[in-house]
This record gives C-alpha cells, sequence and structure tokens, in this order.
C-alpha cells in the first residue's frame, strides 16, 4: 500500500476482551442488524447489554421494515416507548416522502414528471445532496437513477448493461441536470432523461431525525440501527459509550472492530451490502462510479463514516467509496472537524483517521492517518 504517512498501531487489544464483545455482538446481532446477518450492513451497536425486544421501565425496542431494510430503535427512559412510536411513524413519512421504490413517493413523482414543488424538508435533503456533489468532485451523484435501475439493483433482476448503454445514460447524468428553486420550493430535471435517487443519503437523514425526536420527547440515551447505520443519542444509560461493531468486509458475520461512542452516527458502506454475482464470477455492487456507471473499483472493500450528522456520514459513506484510500484521506484533511473515518483495503489493511485514535479498538494491525 502507498504510504501517505500513517502510524502503524500493533494491536494492543486484548483478543479475549475482542472475543467477549464478538459473542455480545453475535448475540444481539438478530435484534441490530450488523455482523451476524447475511448481506446486511455493516455497522452495529455492538454492546447494548440491556436491549430487549419489549417494554420494560428503563427500556423499549422495536423492530421495523422501511426503506428496503430491517431497522431497530431502542430507547430508555420514561418517554422510551412514546419517542420509538413516534420515530417509526416519522420514518414511514420519510420514506413515503423520498423512496423510489413507492411509485407514488414524492421523488418518484419528480422523476416522473420532471418537475414537482417539494417541502422544505426535501429540498433541504436535496441541496444537501448537490452540496455533497459539489465537495466531492461528483463521486457523490444522486442522478446514476437509470444507470442502477439497468443493473438491477432495484428489482433485483440483475443484468450487465453494455458500454454503449452505459455511455448513453452518462449523457444524462450529473448535477447540471437539476436545479432547485429554494425560494419556491420548485425542483426540476432539466434533462428529459435524468432520475435521482436517494438512496446513498436518505437512511442517515432518517436516523438524524429519528434521533431529533427521540430528543424532543426528553430520552436522553438510545440507539438505532437503520440497516445497520447507528446512530446514537447520549450514553448508555450507565454513563459509559456505546460500542459499535464494524463488520468485516471479507466476512460479514463478524466483526473487524469496534468504535466507542456517544451522540454520533457510525455509518458504512460496502460492496458486500448489495451485489450479484456475474456468470464469469465477477462480483456486480451497488456503489457506482459516476465517472464509468459500473461498479466503483477504488481498493477499499468498505468506508465507515463516524459523525454528529447521520446523513452526512451516509453520503460520505458512499463518497469516499468511490474515491478510494488516496482521495479520501486528502478529503478528510480538509474536512476533519465534520468526521472521522475507517477504511478497509481490498487487502485488509484498516486506516483510521486520527480522531478516531482512542475510541477505535481491534484484534488486527492498523494504521492511524493524521495527528
Ligand atoms: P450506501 O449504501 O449509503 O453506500 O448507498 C448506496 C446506494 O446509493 C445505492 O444502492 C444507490 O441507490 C445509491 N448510489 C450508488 N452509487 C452512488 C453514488 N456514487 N452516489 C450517490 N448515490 C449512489
Ligand atoms: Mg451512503
Amino acid at each position: 500500500m502507498k504510504n501517505f504517512g500513517f502510524q502503524r498501531k500493533e494491536s494492543a487489544f486484548c483478543c479475549n476482551l475482542f472475543f467477549t464483545i464478538l459473542s455480545l455482538v453475535l448475540m444481539v446481532g438478530g435484534l441490530l442488524t450488523g455482523c451476524g446477518q447475511n448481506n446486511a450492513p455493516s455497522a452495529l451497536a455492538a454492546d447494548t447489554a440491556s436491549q430487549n425486544t419489549s417494554a420494560t421501565s428503563e427500556s423499549y425496542s422495536m423492530e421495523l421494515f422501511a426503506m428496503d431494510t430491517v431497522m431497530t430503535l431502542t430507547a430508555y427512559g420514561d418517554s422510551a416507548q412514546a419517542a420509538i412510536e413516534v420515530s417509526a411513524a416519522e420514518i414511514q413519512r420519510l420514506e413515503q416522502l423520498f423512496s423510489t421504490n413507492l411509485e407514488d413517493s414524492d421523488i418518484a413523482r419528480l422523476n416522473q414528471d420532471k418537475q414537482a414543488q417539494l417541502p422544505d424538508e426535501a429540498i433541504s435533503v436535496l441541496q444537501k445532496a448537490v452540496q455533497l456533489y459539489q465537495d466531492t468532485n461528483g463521486a457523490f451523484d444522486i442522478t446514476l437513477y437509470p444507470i442502477i435501475k439497468a443493473w438491477g439493483f432495484t428489482t433485483e433482476n440483475y443484468r450487465i448493461p453494455t458500454s454503449e448503454e452505459l455511455q448513453q445514460f452518462l449523457q444524462h447524468t450529473g448535477i447540471d441536470c437539476i436545479t432547485l428553486d429554494v425560494d419556491i420550493g420548485m425542483v426540476q430535471l432539466t434533462d428529459a432523461q435524468t432520475e435521482i435517487d436517494l438512496g446513498g443519503i436518505v437512511k442517515g437523514y432518517a436516523s438524524d431525525r429519528v434521533i431529533q425526536q427521540m430528543a424532543s420527547y426528553g430520552v436522553q440515551s438510545a440507539v438505532i440501527s437503520l440497516g445497520g447505520n447507528v446512530q446514537t443519542l447520549g450514553t448508555k444509560p450507565d454513563g459509559s459509550l456505546w460500542r459499535v461493531g464494524i463488520q468485516d468486509p471479507d466476512a460479514p458475520d463478524e466483526c473487524i472492530g469496534v468504535v466507542e461512542t456517544a451522540n454520533q452516527a457510525v455509518i458504512t458502506s460496502g460492496p458486500y451490502q448489495r451485489y450479484f454475482i456475474g456468470e464469469d464470477g465477477t462480483r456486480y455492487h451497488h456503489i457506482i462510479d459516476p465517472q464509468k456507471g459500473v461498479p466503483a473499483e477504488s481498493g477499499l472493500s468498505s468506508v465507515t463514516i463516524v459523525s454528529d450528522s447521520g446523513i452526512l456520514a451516509d453520503g460520505l459513506s458512499t463518497a469516499l467509496f468511490v474515491m478510494g484510500a488516496e482521495r479520501a484521506l486528502q478529503y478528510w484533511q480538509q474536512r476533519r472537524a465534520d468526521f472521522d473515518t475507517i477504511l478497509i483495503t481490498n487487502d485488509r489493511q484498516i486506516i483510521i483517521t486520527a480522531g478516531l485514535a482512542d475510541c477505535f479498538q481491534s484484534e488486527y494491525d492498523y494504521y492511524v492517518f493524521g495527528e
């Protein structure tokens, strides 16, 4: 691997401790999607010892299926149940607004009609997506939807589009195909072939909203997993940090490390989360390189973002995966106040950025980038 100025950390992590955590992970794996479930996204709350699936005087948990994935919400305290019920309704509301799977969602209608008057909330999510496109030099691009459909990721009728087809599609992508009039809440897709898909950020936005809802109900301690994308509110009820397991991209039933955190989102993108195998044995996954229209091959096998903001963490996990390690670390140097990252390369090198140096643990050696 190219040396970007890493500090190598020999694992000081006690193996026994790791396996203790791993057993906890496996114990709760069925409850909070993550290591232990095939094809599940890659982070989970690894250490939520007092969780349960029903109400107790201290905690309340709910599992639901929305946005094409399993979600688990757990909150502690007197208002836990009310906060979770309102959060579940909030998730359904957001799905109705943003999901391209639902024919009558606001975004599906925009794709069909090419223009729509949208609520302020949708406009601000679209603004965020546009900003991410600009900030990441187009690595995060919500206009790839026709390409994602052509590969069959929306229907699971998988196929490999021809390069001529992809070249055609690529003429109708890019942020110039979207016009936002923020003042009147109007969005236009200026190219008749353009369609958008917020799949790269919507779960992160939803987790921000759920955490806000819970806080507004007076909840001080909560952990949610939206398809493996974890976000936490406060600390655990006993005041200790949440422990979020990071899936091993080569063995998604196992964890490659643990992040200790409070009040943050821990969101991972990786090719193992959604893919198909072609006739020649090649794996084709769902994170698309916007330059080429094909699954991004950037030398990374997963990217985790740790941030105060769920929407940013979600958008950047997708974007940094497309960028590859070198560009991703350069990007982090410019934006290090906003997030930290864990990059795992195809040859199983683990690189964490400096902000995680004191809160990442692994049984494997890893590199710390930055100071
Ligand atoms: P994530 O799991 O957050 O990495 O998001 C992946 C999803 O985002 C895919 O299933 C697509 O719906 C969409 N997507 C794929 N490639 C990109 C990209 N380069 N930029 C933005 N969204 C993308
Ligand atoms: Mg994402």
